[in-house]
C-alpha cells in the first residue's frame, strides 16, 4: 500500500500549526510541524515531505528564504505559501520562487482542504511524468543496445560471408551464384544503412549531440565532403562545385554532426540527378547567419510533396525516384540536427529543374572564446 504523504506546517503561530495538524491528519495525512524557517528547512532535510505549508512573515529566516532553500534541496516538493498580507507582489515573489499556490489567512479546513489536495495531486503527476520519461528514456537505451547488437552486428558478419564467398575464398562460385551472393549484399547494405541512419536519429533525438560544441569553421568541412563524394557524383556524371565566400565565418556547434547533415544533402543533390547535372555548395553571411545553400539541378520534389519531405521515412514516390534506394531518415537527421544548433532548414523546389536545400546557423559570438577547429 502507497505511504501517506507526509505534510510540514512551518509557521510560528501555534494556533495555525494546531489547526492544521488536526485538520489534516483528520484527513489521514502524516503531519509535522516547525515553528521557524531554521527547523524547517531542517526537517525538511531529514524527512523530505511530499507538500510544505510555509508562513511567509516569521522572525529569522522568512518564508521566501525558506522557499528558496526548498527549490534547492528538492524542487519537486510543493511548496504552499499561507500568509495574512496576501498582495499580489508577495503572491508573484513567492510564485516566482516555485511556490504552488496561495493560502491567505485566515482560512477554513475545507479551503485548506482544497489546497492540500491540489497540491499533492500536482506532487503525483510530477512524479509520474518523471517515470514515464525514465522509462521512456530505458526503452530508448534499451532498443539502441538490441538494435545495435542483435541487429547491426550479425549483419555485418553476413556481410563479410558474402564476401568470403564471393571471392572464391570458400570454393570457386559459379557466375550466377556470384551474381545472386551479389544482390544478397546489396539488400544488407541497404538494411545496415537503414539501422545506421536509425541509430543517428536516436542519437540526435536523445539531445546528445549539443554537449560536444565548438567553435568551428565550416569551410575546411564542406570541402571535405565534396573530397568525399566525389567518385560518388563521378559515377553518376554529376559534377560537383563550392562557392566557400571570402569571409571566414564561424559558429558554435558539433562538427561531426554538422559534417553528417550537410553531406546528407550533398548526397541527395548527386542521387536525386541526371547524367551532365551539378551539385553546387554556396556558403555566405546573411545577417546574424551562416547560410551555407546546396543546389542541385536534378529531378526537382513535386509541390504537394515538400511539406512531408522532412517527415521521418518519407520518401518520393515517383517513376524517377523508385529504384533510388534511401531510408527517407537523412532529411529528419540533418533537420534536427541544425535545430539542435538552434538553426533552422529551408528547402525550395521545382520539379524537373532542381532543388535548393539552405540551412542556417547562428554565426558564434566572436568575443566569447576564440578556440576554433
Ligand atoms: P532518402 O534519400 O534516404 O530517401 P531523405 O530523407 O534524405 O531520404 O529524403 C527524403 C526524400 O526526399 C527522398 O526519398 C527524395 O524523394 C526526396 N529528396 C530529398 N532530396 C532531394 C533532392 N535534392 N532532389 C529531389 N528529391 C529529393
Amino acid at each position: 500500500m502507497n505511504e501517506p504523504p507526509k505534510i510540514l506546517v512551518v509557521d510560528d503561530e501555534e494556533a495555525i500549526r494546531d489547526s492544521c495538524r488536526q485538520a489534516l491528519a483528520k484527513d489521514g495525512y502524516v503531519v509535522d510541524t516547525a515553528e521557524n524557517g531554521q527547523s524547517g528547512l531542517q526537517k525538511i532535510k531529514e524527512s523530505q515531505p511530499d507538500l510544505v505549508l510555509i508562513d511567509l512573515k516569521m522572525p529569522g529566516m522568512s518564508g521566501m528564504e525558506l522557499l528558496e532553500a526548498i527549490g534547492q534541496i528538492d524542487p519537486t516538493i510543493v511548496s504552499v505559501v499561507i500568509t495574512g498580507y496576501a498582495t499580489i507582489e508577495s503572491a508573484v515573489e513567492a510564485m516566482k520562487r516555485n511556490a504552488y499556490d496561495f493560502l491567505p489567512k485566515p482560512f477554513t479546513p475545507d479551503q485548506l482542504r482544497i489546497v492540500i489536495e491540489r497540491g499533492l495531486e500536482r506532487r503525483r503527476l510530477a512524479a509520474e511524468t518523471e517515470r514515464l520519461r525514465r522509462e521512456k528514456e530505458m526503452m530508448r537505451e534499451n532498443f539502441v543496445t538490441l538494435v545495435t547488437h542483435q541487429l547491426r552486428s550479425p549483419l555485418t558478419s553476413v556481410k563479410q560471408y558474402f564476401g568470403v564467398i564471393r571471392e572464391g575464398f570458400a570454393g570457386e562460385a559459379t557466375d550466377e551464384q556470384k551474381e545472386m551472393i551479389e544482390k544478397a549484399a546489396g539488400k544488407i547494405d541497404r538494411l545496415l544503412e537503414l539501422i545506421n541512419d536509425w541509430l543517428d536519429m536516436s542519437r540526435v533525438e536523445a539531445g546528445k549531440i549539443a554537449e560536444n560544441f565548438e567553435r568551428v569553421s565550416l569551410t575546411p568541412m564542406l570541402s571535405e565532403i565534396l573530397e568525399e563524394l566525389k567518385p560518388q557524383a563521378e559515377a553518376r556524371k554529376v559534377s560537383l562545385e563550392l562557392h566557400p565566400g571570402d569571409n571566414p565565418i564561424v559558429i558554435d556547434g558539433d562538427p561531426k554532426c554538422l559534417k553528417e547533415a550537410i553531406l546528407n544533402l550533398v548526397n541527395n543533390g548527386i542521387n536525386y540527378n541526371r547524367a551532365g547535372g551539378s551539385v553546387t555548395i554556396d556558403q555566405k553571411s546573411q545577417d546574424n547567419d551562416l547560410v551555407v545553400e546546396v543546389s542541385d539541378t536534378g529531378i526537382g520534389i513535386p509541390q504537394e510533396d515538400l511539406p512531408f519531405i522532412f517527415d521521418e521515412f518519407f520518401r518520393v514516390k515517383s517513376r524517377e525516384t523508385q529504384h533510388i534506394p534511401g531510408t527517407g531518415l537523412g532529411l529528419p537527421i540533418a533537420k534536427k540536427i541544425i535545430e539542435a544548433h538552434k538553426g533552422r532548414m529551408k528547402v525550395a523546389s521545382e520539379l524537373g529543374r532542381g532543388t535548393t536545400f539552405s540551412i542556417l546557423l547562428p554565426k558564434a559570438n566572436q568575443s566569447e572564446g576564440s578556440n576554433m577547429t
